[in-house]
């Protein structure tokens, strides 16, 4: 009965793209044309919120002011095609999508600007849009409408303006899902990354809703510096620390950049043809742990998903642990914000739900036998020893064993069965999905930590004591 269920979900597909040197012209094209409405417009917003501010300080009346430049797309849509005749005479040659490219962003970052001056918005202050440079932005155009689909070979895709492009791998899994007609393309972004043109899919799905092989089991995850998880089952999935193997190498090409001679904006000179030869070695250097790292959590997150009911991890301040330096590589190597953004919609997927336990819920420090608490302890300290009961166990396991328990106190505890699924969920259009909260949980002044795509995760805010 569960599985006839379906689910809609809005889900990415990435593919490689082999672009021959004319359609690596024509992409960049589109990308220059969005940088240059991007940086057009926030000119624009900028100079007339300026101008007012002059203005008001002359004392002339608001009625007077000039008029506001409105920062949602279709006002700041409207400035750009009254302007782009004058600014972009050459906007013909490129299709309209990528000005909107350009557009889009700005005004979402504006919002995200005016919401947190203003408090709508809680984190961190969100900072003043800045100009798109051509050497530092990555270059990528974003086409939501017009022409867009997978060629029945699998091997190439048909884009606006671009035409068929040749893909370095084949689209089958997203095709046979166009051919059952359970899925549809919403976008089509081309992107470089890493000196490698891929094409992602923004796909809306019709999934089979699933239920987990272990659906009353309810695992914590601890996730560790010196292990990359350990699950309260006691399994320690190790660290896969691949930019450890990698860092000689990552040293050694960026000392050889270093001793090349690069680029200097204050003399104009331009960078050697062996400098850029030696960029582009370092960046495909780092191209390949970001893959490396990906691959492996995109394993375990699927494998934990598919398995269990529940799925409880921490939130971990990983913005805070970040400005520990000497954390700080570790626990960017092993990306757990990533690992637990990707729990978040897999958990969805799968019929699972994920929980994520208050910031300051000591699970390393309380002992998950008798339930003591410690003051203190130090990181160093490997292995935890109770000194009320005499437990001794992995710390890492301690923690996780301790979470489960929290989990399946959740669970008891009003929030019901886990019936997080399908039928009391609809996928928006776009961007994330409702959140739907179960009873006795409680949300008040949290924030950042439901994924995404989290339909099912809910925030503990129980102390243990
Ligand atoms: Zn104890």
């Amino acid at each position: 009965m569960a599985h006839r269920e379906r689910l809609s979900v809005v889900q990415a597909y990435r593919f490689a793209l082999d672009l021959t040197a004319r359609q690596e012209r024509a992409v960049l094209a589109h990308a220059g044309a969005a940088r240059v409405a991007h940086n057009w417009a926030l000119a624009r917003v900028k100079a007339v919120m300026d101008q007012r501010a002059a203005e008001r300080s002359y004392g002339i009346d608001e009625a007077d002011l000039t008029p506001t430049q409105g920062w949602s797309l279709p006002a700041l849509r409207r400035a750009w095609n009254q302007a782009k005749p004058v600014v972009a005479p050459w906007w013909r040659e490129c299709s309209k999508e990528a000005f909107n490219t350009g557009l889009d962003p700005l005004a979402r970052a504006l919002k995200n600007w005016s919401d947190s001056r203003s408090g709508k918005r809680a984190g961190r202050p969100v900072g003043f849009p800045r100009f798109k440079s051509r050497r530092r932005c990555t270059p990528s155009v974003r086409f939501t409408t017009g022409a867009i689909r997978v060629e029945p070979d699998r091997k190439h895709v048909v884009l606006p303006r671009l035409g068929r492009l040749k893909l370095h791998e084949s689209a089958r899994k997203l095709a046979r899902r166009l051919e059952a007609a359970t899925a549809r393309i919403v976008s089509a972004t081309v992107r470089r990354e890493g000196g490698r043109w891929f094409v992602a899919f923004c796909v809306e799905v019709d999934r089979a809703a699933r239920t987990p092989e272990q659906p009353h089991v309810v695992v914590g995850v601890d996730l560790g510096v010196k292990h990359l998880a350990v699950l309260s089952t006691g399994e320690v999935e190790p660290n896969p620390r691949h930019l450890d193997a990698a860092a000689r190498r990552l040293r050694r090409l960026a000392r050889r950049v270093s001793r090349r001679v690069g680029p200097d904006r204050r003399t104009g000179r331009r960078a050697s043809r062996r400098w850029e030869r030696a960029r582009g070695q370092l960046g495909r250097a780092h191209a390949r742990v970001a893959n490396l790292r990906r691959d492996g959590l995109h394993k375990l997150t699927t494998r934990l998903a598919r398995e269990y009911g529940t799925i409880l991890v921490e939130d971990l301040n990983v913005v805070g642990m970040l400005r520990n330096r000497r954390l700080a590589r570790r626990i960017a190597d092993a990306g757990f914000a990533e690992l637990r953004r990707q729990l978040g919609y897999k958990t969805s997927w799968n019929g699972g739900r994920l929980v994520v336990a208050d910031r300051w819920y000591p699970s390393s420090k309380t002992c998950s036998g008798c339930g003591a608490v410690k003051a203190k302890l130090a990181l160093s300290e490997r292995t935890y020893t109770c000194t009320t009961c005499g437990l001794t166990l992995d710390r890492d396991v301690n923690a996780a064993r301790n979470l489960a328990a929290l989990a399946a106190q959740a669970s008891a505890a009003g929030s019901g069965p886990v019936a997080g699924r399908g039928a009391d969920r609809k996928t928006r259009r776009a961007g994330p999905v409702a959140v739907k909260r179960q009873p006795g949980t409680a949300t008040a002044g949290k924030t950042g930590t439901v994924p995404p795509q989290g339909g099912t995760s809910d925030q503990m805010l129980t102390k243990a004591s």
